[in-house]
């Protein structure tokens, strides 16, 4: 099926159509024509290139109740992603050509969105031994990107082999930034709301620690560093510093520490318990500073679904981590484009382009022009409502967002020309 979309803002520019066939974008312009195509109205919409999120966590293999392969890219789709990076900790853990294969080919058969399996690091994600780096980058799934996420590797030695060893095939490390004996037990941003909470403190040095190690390492070894959910004011300073001595550095933010501080976690609502923890609001406004000239590179959702009864406990023995598929981009709108820190180009660059190219997909994050595959998403972002749990398409409804006014709805979302979400609905 060919599609002509008409009258669309590109980046939030004048109106033009896009016209697609056979997946790729063949032209685009004023008064097209749509003989052979069906059309898709797209007057007042915001024509992004299809979102790319480097940080998904879809729980297939081994917790399906949380989260499948199917459902985690359905809830993709309707968040306006054309592909996804489906992060290792699963069981068993993608450390082998294996495992990387079966998320890969499960991704290929649902059909919602491209499925890039992230490899671990080390074998089991204990952190003492490297894992096949080189067997899952020679695999189908042409593994880029290698990350114990949920654990740090926190052992120098280990990180620098790995540094060296992605190099032969372009590949990058991306760290989860936790000194482990730092955070031992901890529960909460570390600071004066845990002081008064009696929750036990998770300092931002314990993050900062790290990058500071492993960007020194990234330059020593000449190799690429990709540091996960950064979330202190530290953390953007070593950051932006590392950058300036042309160290081969990129960093990432979630929607949720763009948008929360940890005062939410006065309710004691396990809802907002996640890792890294939501910080101060001085560290939000850094964070979105960063964003905005690019000294973090890119947002990634960090999409973490757990079970009710993971969640609906006490704060102590709650799981950590949060859903954000469905609500990446409201949230980008309303801490970044109604602040007036990014126009809509920017995000494409935040949300699309800049992952596209940390993860190397190359028909991923393309521009909206002739020759580009027609992955896009079409953008609504006049209505403001609140958001609704029940109405999500992830298997999970741990959002912290739920009843929250945010602006913003993805009407439609297509993969290589086929449209996954059509008038707000999964096709
Ligand atoms: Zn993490």
């Amino acid at each position: 099926m060919n599609h002509l979309i008409r009258g669309a803002r590109i980046l939030g520019g004048a109106p033009a159509d896009i016209l697609v066939r056979d997946g790729e974008i063949t032209a685009v312009g004023s008064g097209l024509d749509a003989s052979g195509a069906e059309v898709v109205d797209a007057a007042g919409l915001v024509a992004l290139p299809g979102l790319v999120d480097l940080h998904t966590h879809l729980r297939e293999p081994g917790r399906e109740d949380a989260e499948t392969v199917e459902s985690g890219t359905k809830a993709a789709a309707m968040g306006g992603y054309t592909a996804v990076h489906a992060m290792a900790n699963t069981d068993p853990v993608a450390d082998t050509a294996g495992v990387v294969e079966q998320v890969w080919r499960l991704g290929r058969e649902a059909g919602y969105c491209d499925v890039q399996p992230v490899g671990a690091v080390t074998r089991g994600i204990a952190g003492e031994q490297l894992a096949e780096l080189g067997a899952m980058a020679d695999s189908a799934a042409r593994v880029r990107v290698f990350s114990d996420d949920g654990h740090c590797v926190s052992d120098a030695v280990i990180m620098r082999r790995a540094l060296e060893y992605v190099k032969a095939f372009d590949g990058v490390v991306a760290q989860h930034a936790q000194e482990p004996r730092l955070t031992e037990g901890a529960q909460m941003n570390e600071g004066e709301m845990s002081a008064a909470l009696g929750l036990a403190g998770w300092p931002a040095v314990a993050e900062e620690a790290v990058i500071a190690r492993d960007v020194l390492l990234a330059q020593h070894v000449g190799s690429r560093l990709h540091v996960c959910h950064v979330s202190t004011a530290g953390s953007v300073e070593i950051i932006r510093w590392a950058k300036s001595k042309g160290c081969p550095v990129t960093a990432e933010v979630t929607p949720h520490h763009l948008l929360l501080d940890d005062g939410r976690a006065g309710t004691y609502d396990p809802i907002y318990k996640v890792n890294p923890p939501l910080r101060t609001t001085d560290d939000v406004a850094a964070l979105r500073h960063a964003l905005a000239d690019g000294t973090i590179d890119c947002v990634a959702t960090d999409h973490a679904p757990h079970p009710v009864e993971a969640k609906e406990t006490e704060w102590a023995v709650a799981a950590m981590g949060m859903i954000g598929l469905e609500t990446a981009l409201p949230v980008v709108q309303e801490a970044m484009v109604e602040t007036g820190l990014l126009d809509w180009a920017g995000v494409a660059d935040r949300m699309s382009s800049a992952p596209a190219r940390i993860g190397r997909l190359s028909g991923q994050g393309r521009p909206l022009e002739a020759g580009s595959p027609a992955n896009i998403t079409l953008y609504d972002p006049s209505p403001r409502r609140a958001v609704d749990a029940s109405a999500m398409t992830s298997k999970s409804r741990n959002t912290p967002f739920a009843g929250l006014e945010l602006p913003g709805r993805v009407v439609a979302t297509f993969l290589r020309g086929r449209p996954t979400v059509l008038e707000g609905k999964l096709q």
